[in-house]
């Protein structure tokens, strides 16, 4: 009576039956098993049951396993296959739209749907558009379709980030029956889904007609792990589509910036016609003004010094070409063009250091390579290229963007990398006839020599080759010598116009002070306060801050040059000479007008000499400690690169307090602002060549 259905199967001659249900401990009864007996008419005793029950205990289990087994395996497909869209999507990602097609074909695959579209919002329209549209055939041309946010399926699914699962389209009024008629497809179920990133919706994904039945449960589930990754794929290709398109405009710009600022072919021509000198009487003179040259035969004197270089570098091989004059020539005019209209640091400034270490070249026993030589030049004609009459610490603080890639040596990796840019134009390539290994190493020496005129990195080249040549150690076949005498004559020559006659340096020094002033100025107009030799205000201080720049960098430069290349001590004496001269105005408070006649300051010049000496032999003894204690904060430095700033900068503080012996405070200052740079440290040091590449 309590069976009205019966049994599970139909037999006909049943006379007992046991029926024991299979249960499981979290999800109730799974199911029962029945046992029947047909032709014998004993009942099922006690002991059957049990037996029974027992048995069922161990089905039970294995029941279990197996569930958990299938379970398994279908979390383990699902990773595996998210981990093959996510390689596949991330591999590349060309475009947005390749993203979009690999998103759909794999969407597809995982709930066994027919088609697949996604929507894309558009937060100012609020719109929802699909560019790409899966029409089941490949390559055909696709019109973008369009709809309001809030119509449809897709549209309910983008307001409410619901998750829909409709097993008959047609039947649900949310389906709008628009995209099939647009399609020319029939909609029967569909599973759509938002796609989040950051916590707001940025599309859906809608699936279209299961293969077979409907979307299920586990569809669902498996689906909305899935949508989290479509988000990051969709998040990245917009960034990366971002990324292109910025460089796309950042190459149209540099391609229009370098026609402008190349030279011109009637600038080539002019220079092309003239005649080219032969000799330039005076030339190797220490005391030769390449501030006199005029503006227009500076490209010239350029010109024949690089020659003059180039064939240093043929003497072996008298046959072998190692120029070409119009490269030469596009190479040096398009240099000139490069160089601002900057009181200071301007064409004229680089035409004077480049003459300077050619004089160094020409008048000294040296045993520098012809190659090295070239580097020397050529990094000297461009090692301020496209200065902006700022210093460094000046671009650090204004933020700008060259501060941002380059954190030190700011203003000499730009030189460097510009320079690099201009030997790249067509017609430019000045060393085309250098081997590879050469062409290589003269970049890279090139690099070193630009870096080198950071006032902040001449302290530790200075310590490295005063210890060497203290010892009388200095030997020309040690490349590492060689470099960091090629460091040191990159700051002597940078400085050139402090060992200067008289008359020409007070002439330069005007000018390096309108340009320190003006940065002032700017500084004040931000409401900053400028160092004082940057603020005009303050410029009776000048003759205080000329005798630290001296005795602080310039001398300590120019003599260890002489130590070893004896044919430079002209740059001391000279120097020498106009130290006298601003100490006199320091001491008496004068300004550069008041200096009375050259035979009045002759008749002090014992007495100050005097002073020099004190100075110098203190400097001497200073000097050693400074070279011990620099070399130990260099060790620690290449141990600790993050302690490198901070270290430098204190010993770059220790050497400025110990090397200006006596000049007052404000006299140190004018160290302080010429190495105000010497925060920075040659960190980020072997990139750059790379990230040149990478531009
Ligand atoms: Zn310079």
């Amino acid at each position: 009576m309590r069976f009205p259905a019966g049994l599970g199967i139909k037999m006909e001659h049943v006379q007992t039956v046991l029926a024991i249900p299979i249960l499981q401990e979290d999800s109730g009864v799974l199911g029962v098993i029945e046992l029947y007996r047909q032709f014998s008419t004993d009942s099922f005793t006690q002991e059957d049951e049990e037996v029974t029950a027992t048995l069922l205990v161990w089905a039970d289990v294995c029941v279990e396993y197996v569930q958990m087994y299938n379970s398994m395996m279908r979390q383990r497909k699902l990773n595996d296959f998210l981990l093959a869209v996510t390689k596949s999507i991330f591999q590349d990602i060309v475009s947005m739209d390749t993203v979009i097609m690999k998103i759909m074909n794999y969407a597809k695959k995982l709930v066994n749907a027919d088609r697949a579209s996604l929507f894309l919002l558009d937060t100012k329209t609020t719109e929802l558009y699909a560019r790409i549209f899966d029409t089941g055939k490949e390559h055909v041309p696709q019109k973008e379709i369009r709809f309001p946010m809030d119509k449809g399926v897709a549209g309910h699914v983008a307001s409410t980030g619901q998750v829909l699962n409709i097993t008959d389209a047609y039947n649900d009024g949310r389906f709008n029956r628009e995209v099939d008629m647009q399609t020319g497809y029939r909609t029967k179920s569909i599973l759509c889904m938002p796609i989040y990133i950051r916590g707001s919706i940025i599309g859906v994904v809608q699936m279209v007609n299961k293969k077979e039945g409907t979307f299920t449960m586990a569809d669902e589930e498996s689906f909305e792990t899935f949508a989290i990754y479509c988000g990051l794929a969709l998040h990245h290709a917009k960034l990366y589509d971002k990324i292109r398109r910025s460089e796309q405009k950042y190459k149209v710009a540099l391609e229009v910036l370098s026609y402008h600022a190349q030279c011109t072919d009637d600038e080539y021509k002019i220079i092309k016609s003239t005649p080219f000198p032969d000799n330039i009487p005076g030339i190797i003179d220490y005391e030769f003004s390449p501030w006199d040259v005029e503006d227009n035969r500076k490209c010239l004197y350029v010109l024949y010094m690089m020659k003059d270089i180039f064939s240093m570098a043929t003497k072996k091989n008298e046959n072998e070409k190692r120029y070409d004059l119009d490269d030469m020539i596009r190479f040096t005019m398009t240099v000139k063009k490069n160089y601002r209209n900057v009181p200071y640091h301007n064409w004229a400034h680089a035409f004077s250091v480049a003459h300077a270490v050619y004089t160094v070249i020409k008048t000294t026993k040296h045993s520098f390579s012809p190659v090295e030589c070239l580097a020397l030049y050529v990094a000297c004609l461009c090692h301020d290229l496209d200065h902006r009459g700022k210093t460094n610490a000046f671009m650090v603080k204004s933020a700008s963007p060259l501060a941002a890639i380059y954190s030190t040596s700011t203003m000499e990796h730009h030189h460097f990398n510009h320079t690099v840019t201009i030997l790249q134009n067509e017609g430019h390539n000045i060393f085309k006839h250098l081997t590879s290994d050469q062409y290589k190493q003269i970049l890279g020496d090139i690099r070193q020599c630009i870096l080198a005129t950071d006032l902040a990195l001449f302290f530790g080249n200075r310590a490295r080759l005063q210890e060497v040549s203290d010892k009388n150690e200095f030997s020309w076949d040690d490349s590492e010598h060689r470099h960091v005498l090629m460091a040191i004559s990159m700051t002597a020559c940078d400085l050139c116009s402090m060992y200067k006659p008289w008359d020409v340096q007070l002439q330069v020094v005007n000018v390096i002070m309108e340009e320190f002033w003006l940065q002032g100025d700017e500084e004040k107009s931000q409401g900053l306060t400028p160092m004082p030799m940057m603020d005009r205000d303050k410029k009776d201080e000048l003759p205080h801050l000329e005798v630290g720049f001296l005795v602080g960098i310039c001398l300590p430069c120019y003599e260890l040059m002489a130590q070893v290349l004896p044919n430079t001590k002209p740059m001391v004496d000279g120097a020498v000479s106009n130290l006298k001269k601003w100490k006199y105005l320091a001491e008496n408070k004068l300004t550069v007008d008041q200096l009375p006649p050259e035979q009045c300051v002759k008749q002090l010049e014992y007495k100050t000499s005097e002073n020099i000496l004190d100075s110098s032999e203190k400097n001497k003894q200073t000097e050693k400690d400074d070279s011990d204690e620099q070399n130990k904060l260099d060790a620690k430095a290449e141990n600790k690169d993050e302690q490198t700033e901070e270290s430098k900068m204190e010993s770059v503080e220790e050497n400025k307090n110990k090397s200006i012996d006596n000049p007052s405070e404000k006299g140190s200052l004018l160290t302080d602002v010429r190495s105000e740079s010497s925060v920075l440290v040659h960190s980020d040091n072997d990139n750059n060549l790379t990230e040149h590449d990478n531009t």
